[in-house]
């Protein structure tokens, strides 16, 4: 952030009185543009027990796999929302949505909801960010080529979770870059 969306001034990042860590701050109409972590709602879609995922058309991570996701908008609630983006990256429509995983991403400030649902007709095809649909089963999954951490620990969970039967909620931080080691807390 470098100048005030309010007065167009130049910010500076300081503590602000009676406060303990470091905001940018205008100087010219003394506003405080206080900066916040951001949710971001996806789904992961089952089809006759295949997985819907999306290969990337845009950066980061251009041509990996990935669950429909990507940040909430305002006034939508998280569900809506999860729906949003499986009808807006692959084009598909979703049925009884479920929450399914909390994730933190700290290192990002990023808080992730994803949803378990069912793919309507199971039908899905590439929207504009997407190069390519495809139903995984469980053998298929391309886990060298998935976009991102919160992305392989959605599926890992998703086939534990097949395999007995849960229907548990899932809690996690995530601390791993894209593409390097998986460095995951699972709190249940
Ligand atoms: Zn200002």
């Amino acid at each position: 952030m470098d100048y005030c969306p309010n007065c167009a001034t130049q910010l500076s990042l300081k503590i602000p009185e009676g406060d303990n860590r470091e905001r940018y701050v205008c100087d010219g109409c003394d506003a405080i543009h206080y900066q916040n972590p951001k949710n971001v709602v996806g789904c992961l879609l089952e089809w006759q027990g295949k997985v819907l995922l999306c290969k990337r058309a845009i950066e980061p991570r251009y041509g990996y796999w990935t669950l429909p996701a990507g940040f909430m908008e305002n006034n939508e609630t998280v569900m809506e929302g999860a729906a949003r983006e499986a009808r807006e990256e692959a084009c598909a429509e979703s049925e009884e949505l479920n929450l399914f995983g909390v994730y933190n991403l700290p290192r990002i400030s990023q808080v992730y909801l994803m949803f378990f649902g069912r793919l309507k007709n199971g039908f899905a095809e590439a929207g504009e960010e997407t190069l390519e649909v495809r139903l995984f089963d469980e053998e298929e999954i391309p886990w060298d080529e998935l976009a991102f951490p919160v992305v392989v620990e959605s599926l890992q969970r998703y086939f534990e979770r097949k395999q007995q039967r849960s229907q548990q909620v899932y809690l996690a931080d995530i601390r791993s870059r894209p593409g390097s080691r998986l460095d995951i807390v699972r709190h249940n």
